[in-house]
């Protein structure tokens, strides 16, 4: 009888070890705003953000830890290999102290980043992370805003695979699931709909694989007077991984089942744990998205009104 037991306990730990096998990840979500300060991941008396907690929580259900930063000093080789994902939801040109005014990264720490991905890691790019290096520094947002650069846009937008222009007013918008089989989508349907604050993007790169478009025709506002174009893309670079999504500004997405899959699936890919075949399919996924939307030009600020003269 004894000896009968011993295979079967076996079997039985082989089993546990093996539901638990999911590989140990460190993880650096990076946040530095050196543009425009987001909401969720801003630090409030020391508190962890509304971005923050979520990864938090993922992270206690997964064998995942997170390092939590806004200091772009600590980005060399160095610091870069303890990490198997870095994630960036991040805004303007990260080598200037700008809004935040944390610690810049060094021109080689922005370098250092695409080395480490291309030696074999994973990089997320969240939101406001196609709002970060704009092209030639298009901060003014003028006509050239609206152009795509191509192979002169900036390098780390040629890393990322796209480009943010503009935004309208938040309204509830219908992305299609291109590809359902890649890991995170599995069970989001043929589409899905949020209220959130919807990027207009341009300048993608042809070797990206599409994962979602926006129906934009059937949306509101100037920034979505154009064909339908990705909002949610993967793709390789060198031996690594680069996904991105531009959802992720309200708090209420964070915590939206279809939008925390997605951000499980992003990572569980970037590291390394799934494979999944990421076919360049841009011409067929949105044939049209290098249309960008017309220039309009933004209103002049309103003179101040002058304060009511008191009545007699
Ligand atoms: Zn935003």
């Amino acid at each position: 009888m004894f000896k009968l037991q011993i295979p079967i306990l076996a079997i039985l730990l082989g089993a546990a070890s093996s539901a638990q096998a999911a590989p140990a990840h460190k993880i650096l979500f990076f946040t530095k705003s050196s543009g425009f300060e987001h909401d969720v991941i801003s630090w409030k008396k020391g508190q962890p953000s509304v971005a923050e907690r979520t990864f938090l929580d993922l992270g206690g259900k997964h064998e995942w830890t997170f390092e939590f930063s806004k200091d772009g000093s600590k980005f060399t080789p160095d610091y870069l290999k303890a990490f198997d994902t870095v994630i960036f939801y991040t805004t303007g040109d990260l080598t200037t102290p700008g809004t935040d005014k944390q610690p810049p990264m060094s021109p080689a720490g922005k370098q250092a980043l695409f080395d480490y991905v291309k030696s074999g890691k994973g990089f997320i790019g969240l939101h406001s992370a196609s709002d970060t290096f704009h092209t030639a520094n298009e901060s003014k947002k003028g006509p050239d805003r609206y152009a795509n650069h191509g192979k002169d846009a900036d390098p780390y937008v040629c890393f990322l695979g796209g480009e943010f222009i503009l935004h309208g007013a938040q309204q509830v918008a219908t992305n299609k699931v291109i590809n359902p089989k890649f890991p995170g989508f599995e069970t989001s349907g043929d589409s899905f709909a949020f209220n959130e604050e919807w990027y207009s993007l341009k300048d993608f790169r042809d070797d990206i694989h599409v994962l979602t478009v926006i129906d934009s025709p059937a949306m509101k506002g100037a920034p979505y007077q154009r064909p339908a174009y990705p909002t949610t893309w993967a793709r390789l670079e060198g031996k690594g991984r680069v996904f991105y999504t531009a959802m992720g500004h309200r708090d209420d997405i964070w915590t939206n089942p279809t939008f925390q899959n997605i951000l499980v699936g992003a990572i569980r890919w970037t590291s390394g744990d799934v494979k999944a075949a990421t076919p360049p399919n841009l011409k067929e996924a949105a044939p049209q998205a290098l249309t960008n939307p017309p220039y309009v030009p933004q209103p002049p600020p309103k003179p101040p009104v002058a304060p009511a003269k008191p009545e007699k």
